[in-house]
């Protein structure tokens, strides 16, 4: 049977990590078939008046790749390269990450093609607002459950939800979530993803035999992932020997003061490290941290960190991927010859998308969580999800990229195999 393929690279990449998981899985032709398309690919038009009185008319889209375990989840992107095969592919990736968390959810993914930097807030609201009632026929609660991405936050989900409960004349907390903790959010859910993604290193320390007390780590990004992730670490017990942000990279082989560094981020007007030291601490260049001697690498802060030029380069023994694709298919050769562990991201950071859910479950219920129920809950999830991908991966010998992969595909087969192919 004849496969897909694309001009978008991220949707070609998307469609052939597709394809070779699925060979490898001997998925029949028909499956493959039906997983390698999407269900819908929606553009819509988003007219805007400006502040300036012009119209201009933006391009938006929502493409649900598969509702087969249950609605589509995924995020809304503002941004000028936002077009509907980057949406299809990131939402194809959205439906093995739903799977393999093991949470009720297909995957969807949408946006608009807009720069928001340049535009006002009002421009920004009126322009949501457009696009919530264009998409309003094909999300819902049951439906499709849109989030925040890239330039889109609590803010933009305030405006969405609000927009969709005036067009249906209730309120509809369960069709958005990423909403603030004041308008149907969730507490827990500002640590989730580097907590997850902590609990993904502590449990890959453990299958290796060693403690996080015995452990050091370095953590590229100190954000919203990484700075939770270095904090979870180092409570722990692990030896945070190096933190790093757009400003550079901090390191003391002795460890560093983790939270007088979160400290320092919350204190400083854009949230950098900017002007951070502590006992031992030594400032070095921006790429630095990559090449860290230490026995967890946590790369969370952009795509592509670790590639052809800086593989080659990095000393740490495993990596957990905290931000969505750091490490390129070329410098995961390099690491793979290096025997460099590599935990990858739809299963590390899957901690945002649980706590999404989390937040839907409570909104469902009308009934919210203690921060602590939240956090247990979020553990328990991370711990099972990341034992059945070192299971698949050790008693099928493949890499835990790859186990992650066949492991969530599986998933949705089974259940497409179950319903059959009416619609
Ligand atoms: P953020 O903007 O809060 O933090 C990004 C951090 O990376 C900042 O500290 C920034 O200074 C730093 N950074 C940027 N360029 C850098 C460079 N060249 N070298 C070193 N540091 C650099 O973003 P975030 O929410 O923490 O997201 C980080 C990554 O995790 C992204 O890939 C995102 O898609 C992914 N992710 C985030 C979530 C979430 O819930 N926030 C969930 C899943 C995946």
């Amino acid at each position: 049977m004849t496969r897909r393929t694309a001009t978008n690279v991220l949707l070609d990449t998307a469609l052939k990590n597709f394809y070779g998981a699925a060979e490898e899985m001997e998925l029949s032709e028909n499956l493959i078939a039906v997983l390698g398309s999407s269900e819908r690919r929606l553009e819509v038009s988003v007219p805007v008046e400006m502040d300036d009185g012009s119209i201009q008319v933006f391009k938006g889209y929502r493409v649900q790749h598969s509702t087969a375990i249950g609605p589509a989840k995924g995020g809304i992107r503002f941004h000028p390269d936002v077009d509907v095969d980057e949406c299809e592919a990131l939402a194809m990736l959205m439906t093995w990450k739903c799977s393999l968390a093991g949470i009720p959810y297909g995957g969807g993914k949408g946006g608009i093609a807009c720069d928001p930097l340049t535009m006002s807030m009002k421009e920004k609201e009126r322009m949501t607002r457009a696009f919530a009632a264009r998409i309003a026929p094909i999300i819902g609660t049951w439906q499709d459950v849109p989030a925040p991405d890239v330039n889109t936050g609590g803010q933009e989900m305030v405006w969405l939800m609000d927009t969709v409960s005036k067009l249906r004349g209730h309120t509809e907390p369960g069709t958005f979530t990423g909403k603030p903790i004041s308008y149907w959010g969730s507490k827990g859910r500002t640590a989730a993803t580097g907590y997850g993604v902590a609990t993904c290193g502590i449990e890959l320390l453990k299958v290796l035999g060693r403690e996080p007390k015995d452990a050091a780590v370095a953590v590229q990004g100190f954000g919203n992932v990484g700075s939770y992730t270095a904090l979870t670490m180092a409570a722990a017990g692990a030896k945070v020997v190096a933190i790093s942000d757009v400003t550079g990279t901090y390191c003391s082989p002795k460890g560093l003061d983790v939270q007088k560094a979160f400290d320092h981020i919350t204190a400083h007007p854009k949230k950098l490290l900017e002007g951070f030291t502590c006992s031992g601490c030594e400032k070095q260049g921006l790429s630095d941290v990559l090449f860290v001697d230490c026995d967890l690498l946590f790369p969370c802060a952009l795509e592509g960190a670790i590639n052809e030029k800086t593989a080659g380069q990095v000393k740490a023994k495993n990596i957990v991927e905290g931000a969505n694709g750091p490490v390129t298919p070329e410098g995961d050769a390099i690491l793979d010859e290096k025997g460099v562990l590599v935990v990858p991201d739809f299963l590390a950071n899957s901690g945002g998308v649980i706590g999404s859910y989390f937040e839907w479950a409570q909104n469902l219920s009308g009934y919210f969580w203690t921060e602590e129920e939240y956090n247990n809950r979020l553990i328990h999830i991370m711990k099972g999800n990341f034992k059945l991908v070192w299971d698949y991966a050790q008693s099928r010998k493949v890499k835990m990229r790859r186990a992650a992969f066949m492991a969530a595909i599986q998933r949705v087969a089974d259940v497409e195999r179950l319903r059959g192919v009416f619609l």
